[in-house]
């Protein structure tokens, strides 16, 4: 793989084109350059178009499947020059899937955050390997958790209801294995990306006010990255718009 392949070129045009869209979102919205992070959603794709996209200058970036997650990260650090920007954090991969509870020990390895932390069981097991992996040297800062709330309260699809999202807060909070980033959601794909990001807006605010260091908030995707800027994320999570259609699955 060399950076001038022509998968490099077509990750290149379509990561311009994303880039464009949230600079012009995050003016439109009056926040200034930079407010928010890209994670690039690399899931269901190889090894090599994470490097491609590193080589293009990205450093953040999201999965969502075990094993699919840990086999990437460590094909990633095995390559040398990769291995020592991993370990001082500069490059970072986020875990944005649902987490069943019995992964937790190997998200907690090479996790920088969690955003999907829907439950109390999740928040004590990614606690508990957190601590672990911090004190064999896994890893060097505590895991940052991103709360999921459920807008619609179809709990199925993931996500903590409103009701419980403070009692959910406050054991993240009081655990120093983790460190609470804030808030994350994905908003029902009924075509209102609008009002499901206003109410987000809503919940955050009451939330703030209990954990003001909390201030992160991941919204928005390939479809609704617009509506998500405007009700304030800070991190947009974008696959399919820069990475194109899925590929078949290999490694
Ligand atoms: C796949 C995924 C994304 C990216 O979605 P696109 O529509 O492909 O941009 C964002 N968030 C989560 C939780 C995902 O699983």
């Amino acid at each position: 793989m060399t950076a001038g392949d022509a998968r490099t070129a077509d990750l290149a045009t379509r990561l311009e084109q994303v880039r464009g869209r949230l600079d012009a979102a995050t003016a439109a919205a009056g926040r200034p350059p930079g407010d928010v992070d890209l994670l690039v959603v690399t899931k269901f794709f190889p090894a090599g178009d994470v490097q491609r996209l590193i080589a293009l200058g990205e450093t953040q970036f999201g999965e969502s499947r075990e094993p699919e997650a840990s086999r990437k990260v460590a094909a990633l650090r095995g390559a040398a020059d990769l291995d020592a920007r991993f370990a001082s954090g500069e490059i970072a991969v986020d875990m944005i899937g649902s987490v069943q509870t019995k992964k937790a020990k190997t998200v907690a390895r090479w996790a920088r955050s969690v955003h999907s932390v829907d439950r109390d069981k999740l928040a004590g097991r990614l606690g508990a390997e957190a601590r672990t992996a911090l004190e064999t040297g896994d890893r060097q800062a505590p895991l940052g958790v991103f709360l999921q709330v459920s807008l619609d309260g179809d709990i199925s699809r993931g996500g903590v209801v409103e009701a419980e999202l403070a009692a959910l807060a406050e054991r993240v909070a009081g655990d120093d294995a983790l460190r609470l980033r804030g808030l994350m959601t994905i908003a029902p794909l009924d075509g209102e990306p609008e009002r499901w990001m206003a109410e987000m807006a809503r919940i955050r605010e009451g939330f703030l006010a209990q954990h003001p260091e909390a201030v992160e908030l991941s919204a928005g995707m390939s479809g609704d990255l617009e509506s998500a800027v405007a009700h304030g994320s800070t991190c947009v999570r974008v696959g399919t718009a820069i990475m194109g259609p899925r590929p078949i699955l290999s490694q």
